[in-house]
């Protein structure tokens, strides 16, 4: 076969780019360069720092067993880059290159991949459109005038605009899955602990999970493989037992499948064109062999109450370090210390991380703890023993990801509650800390008309069964076969 022409490689997947240079059709550089002009050229504000065209990184000898010969990657501008500048989204970073690169990169770059870029995202991992960002909104490569989703926007831009073959981003609540799924690709979220958090600048440290998103899932596979196991530095990382397989499963025989009526279709909000998908991703599921059983998760509903205590709370903590002194921004020009202190996180900070710093200042305060932070970790603890309950009964679990397809520019920017509501099929996943996944289900008219959008279907599995997660959504996609791609 003939070497690929620019527009053909920029459509390969990961995998499909690895094959054809095993096989000698294309030279491994080609793929960084091409993905570096059109990087450079890019305008979805997808990137906020890219590799100049003609300066490719030179990977470290790369384990033969694991070789991703080079392939470029695109990583959330949360994960620590030595030397290149991390910003998290933030004004209170700039000018900060961290001293180290974190784990999840660093495994990437020994299995032989280079960072492509550094990708746009909310200010902190905070929020569901990427609007949150110190700069500037990420445009979704579907239609221009709607969001991407959030908060690892960029990386969901980039995969689906052909700026990247693929990206790591993480999740808190949903902003892995959210954005893959109003951008028509593949988010997973890996089991809390799979894949360490060593250099990812802290959101909410109990919940904050680094992922892939790409184009199908095979390539989250080969992803999640280079990047999951323990590590010394994050004591929280245990990694998965076993490793991760590459999916080969083609039907779905034998497998039972959970869907929480109470749960998936009494949510407000959720659009018809969502609700119409979702019912025919079930109806394909079946037609695959596997069957759907009626399951109850009673308290998810509640998820996004208890998420909008805790990991506010968190951040409060979390994001204490930024005091002028430590990293990035200084605002000067006072005699006093706390006056420093105050200025540079008033100028520092947007108005979303502000509203949580208060909001969590508040939740831990002294005579409103209990209250508050110490009912929404009981919250958490019930929607956790939900899902052991359910999977007593199923396999797994699915959800459509987002209650809408992407929303237009501006549209929930005014009401914070809107905003928060795009995550509450994800968030209890979170919560109860198991793997999740979100794959292209199809295409739906959003609700005023206009250019049909991508629909995202949610897969759920007990925790560390990445491997029939991944099975699953790989016959899902073949069965599916989703091949619009935006203009
Ligand atoms: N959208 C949610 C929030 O704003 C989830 C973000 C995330 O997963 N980082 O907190």
């Amino acid at each position: 076969m003939a070497s690929p022409t620019t527009s053909e490689l920029l459509e390969l997947t990961a995998a499909g780019a690895l094959r054809r240079i095993d096989e000698g059709e294309l030279p491994a550089d080609e793929v960084f360069d091409a993905y570096a002009e059109v990087a450079a050229a890019e305008e979805l504000n997808a990137y906020l720092w890219r590799a100049e065209p003609g300066t490719r990184p030179t990977p470290p000898s790369a384990d033969e067993s694991e070789q991703l010969r080079g392939l470029p990657v695109a990583v959330k501008d949360l994960f620590c880059t030595e030397g290149i500048k991390t910003t998290a989204g933030s004004r209170i970073l700039e000018g900060y290159r961290p001293p180290y690169t974190a784990t999840a990169v660093r495994r990437l770059s020994q299995a032989g991949a280079r960072v492509l870029g550094k990708t746009n995202m909310d200010e902190f991992a905070m929020g569901s459109s990427n609007e949150n960002s110190a700069y500037g909104p990420v445009l979704n490569p579907w239609d221009r005038a709607r969001v991407p989703g959030g908060s690892s926007g960029g990386s969901a831009a980039a995969v689906a605009g052909r700026l990247a073959p693929w990206a790591i981003g993480t999740d808190t609540g949903g902003s892995i899955r959210q954005p893959a799924s109003l951008c028509g690709i593949v988010g997973l979220k890996p089991t809390y602990g799979a894949i360490s958090r060593y250099g990812m600048v802290a959101f909410a440290s109990s919940l904050d999970q680094c992922g892939p998103l790409t184009r199908d899932v095979t390539d989250a596979a080969l992803l999640l493989r280079a990047m999951e196991g323990r590590d010394p530095l994050d004591s929280t990382s245990v990694g998965i037992d076993g490793g991760v397989e590459l999916p080969s499963r083609e039907d779905l025989g034998g497998l039972r499948v959970g869907v929480a009526r109470d749960f998936s279709h009494h949510a407000e909000g959720v659009e018809p064109g969502v609700a119409e998908t979702f019912e025919r991703s079930l109806a394909t599921i079946e037609q695959l062999g596997g069957s759907i059983e009626e399951i109850e998760l009673p308290h998810a509903e509640h998820g996004i109450s208890a998420y909008y205590v805790l990991a506010p709370a968190e951040a409060s903590a979390n994001l204490a370090r930024y005091d002028g002194v430590r990293y990035g921004l200084r605002v000067d020009g006072v005699a006093d210390l706390v006056a420093m202190y105050e200025r540079t996180r008033a100028r520092g900070f947007g108005l979303e991380v502000k509203r949580r710093i208060m909001l969590g200042t508040y939740a831990l305060s002294s005579g409103y703890y209990e209250a508050y932070y110490g009912s929404a970790q009981k919250v958490r603890t019930l929607i956790a023993r939900d899902f052991e309950r359910a999977f007593e009964r199923c396999d797994l679990v699915v959800t459509p990801t987002s209650p809408s397809v992407a929303f237009e520019l501006g549209a929930r920017t005014a009401d914070p509650l809107a905003m928060y509501l795009s995550d509450y099929f994800t968030v209890p996943m979170s919560l109860a800390g198991i793997p999740a996944i979100s794959i292209p289900a199809g295409l739906a008219e959003p609700p005023g008309g206009g250019t049909p959008l991508p629909v995202g279907l949610q897969l759920a599995a007990p925790a560390f069964a990445e491997s029939r997660l991944l099975d699953a959504a790989h016959a899902l996609e073949l069965a599916i076969d989703f091949q619009e791609r935006p203009a």
